[in-house]
């Protein structure tokens, strides 16, 4: 896992001995000397991590971790600041800025590898997610950034996992200022409870007795309604190699007693927004997956769903030894619905159209819209007469009843013309089953329309 690093500091020097120990291992490192440089590189894209200096003339490391968090080009990039001041007022500066952490200098080699590590994971999944996002956005959906930008962080649900009285008591005080908080002495119960709860995040002590806090990590870690939930460790002083040990199972961010108010508050923020962040964008790539199988106007799946997934239905069928009926519908006339309702009341038949559809067949069966008005309806394990009983009771289904327009002031006559066949042999391309419906609908039309015609194999 290669990430491309950049290293702001105004002394070069330091920049030097940060570059060779990240270079050391195998990480590719950039450089910038200011802040502008800075902001330069990060919006063109290319470094996953940002290493930031606090003091800088010109424009110091608060302000250039502020302009990447406002800006939708990098808001997500992580930013560690790194600094020689560390006064809890500074550290919160920094996270109130938004960065994702903070490393004192002089830097120790093992906590920077294990934070870039982690963090360069984190970066490489929301990358991932992106991308794929794109998608969405190029369709018109809302995109993630604006709202993670909007975001405070606040009123998320956390998990506090701990069994001393005293410091969940402080803990869970501090925290239920901003957010919703469930405390779990018992780490046995502790995953359960996880799993159940939705939360936002996991704040998790290392310090338990009897019980290994980073086993409950990474179990948390491996569970699918846990994976992404953001974990926060908690430990003493003297427990914070395993700290590290969490950074790399995949522990999100930690904190070292005694526990300063103001960071562990500004610390579950951060958390919070990524996991909205992420969960947002996940959702964006769900829906943009439905939506590029879905038509928009009758909810069913559209032509090119149908056309790549009935090669696979057919090919089921042949090696299963199984009938396989497909049909294909028309309304009758539709043009003349168009032409004197209107547009809209055509669009109210065709949504009409699909919900008496969807009533009239099984889950496994496939709906499309294969045009205009013209839908198919692919039935697995179907025989041609058994299929002939299904287009029958839709026929009857849409003549039956007549259709609602104009938001109900008005009902019209609505019929359809059904052309019907089955999976003729081992092999046969989809695209002649097709052809054989077609013809049989093109009688359906000839012989009068609002009938089935089947097209026996
Ligand atoms: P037939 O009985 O022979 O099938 O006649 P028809 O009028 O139904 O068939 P034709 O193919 O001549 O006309 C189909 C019409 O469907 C033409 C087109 O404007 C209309 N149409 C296609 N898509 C939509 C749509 O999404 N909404 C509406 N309202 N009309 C549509
Ligand atoms: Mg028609
Ligand atoms: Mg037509």
């Amino acid at each position: 896992m290669s990430a491309r690093i950049l290293v702001v500091d105004d002394v070069p020097a330091n920049v030097k001995l940060l570059e060779a120990r990240l270079s050391a291992e195998y990480f590719d490192v950039m450089t910038a000397a200011n802040g502008t440089e800075a902001l330069a590189i990060s919006r063109r894209a290319e470094c996953d991590i940002i290493l930031l200096d606090v003091m800088m003339p010109d424009m110091d490391g608060f302000e250039v971790c502020r302009r990447l968090k406002t800006d939708p080009a990098t808001h997500h990039i992580p930013v560690v600041m790194v600094t020689a001041l560390d006064s809890p007022a500074d550290r919160n500066r920094g996270l109130e800025a938004g960065a994702d952490d903070f490393l004192t200098k002089p830097v120790s080699d093992v906590v920077l590898i294990a934070r870039v590590r982690s963090l360069t994971r984190l970066k490489m999944m929301t990358d991932e997610l992106r991308m794929r996002a794109i998608t969405s956005l190029e369709i018109g959906m809302q995109a993630p950034e604006r709202s993670a930008i909007a975001d405070s962080g606040k009123g998320g649900r956390i998990l506090l996992v701990d069994d001393r009285q005293s410091s969940y008591e402080r803990l869970a005080t501090i925290l239920a200022a901003e957010h919703t908080i469930d405390v779990e002495p018992n780490p046995t119960e502790a995953l359960f409870h996880a799993a159940e709860g939705n939360y936002d995040l996991l704040i998790v002590s290392l310090d338990l007795n009897n019980f290994d806090g980073l086993r409950l990590c990474s179990q948390a870690r491996s569970l699918e309604r846990t994976r992404h939930v953001p974990i926060l460790a908690i430990a003493d002083p003297e427990n914070s190699t395993r700290l590290l040990r969490g950074l790399e199972i995949g522990v999100n961010d930690y904190l070292l007693r005694p526990i300063d108010k103001t960071e562990l508050l500004a610390r579950a923020r951060t958390q919070i927004r990524r996991r909205r962040y992420t969960d947002h964008l996940r959702d964006n790539v769900q829906n943009s997956i439905e939506m590029a199988i879905t038509d928009a106007l009758t909810g069913l799946h559209n032509r090119r769903y149908m056309e790549s997934h009935l090669a696979t239905l057919a090919e089921q069928a042949a090696t299963r030894g199984k009938p396989l009926a497909l049909m294909i519908l028309d309304i009758d006339y539709f043009k003349s619905i168009n032409d004197n309702y209107g547009h809209d009341a055509g669009d109210d038949v065709l949504r009409e159209f699909a919900v008496r559809v969807r009533k009239s067949i099984r889950g496994i069966d496939l709906a499309c819209r294969y045009g205009g008005e013209e839908f198919v309806i692919v039935m697995p394990e179907t025989d041609l007469h058994v299929a002939g009983m299904v287009a029958e009771r839709l026929r009857r289904s849409i003549a039956g009843e007549p259709f609602a327009i104009h938001k109900g002031a008005k009902r019209i006559e609505v019929t359809i013309s059904i052309g019907l066949t089955t999976l003729e042999r081992k092999g046969e391309a989809v695209a002649d089953v097709l052809k054989r419906a077609d013809t049989a609908l093109y009688r359906a039309k000839h012989d009068g329309r609002n009938r089935v015609v089947s097209h026996a194999a």
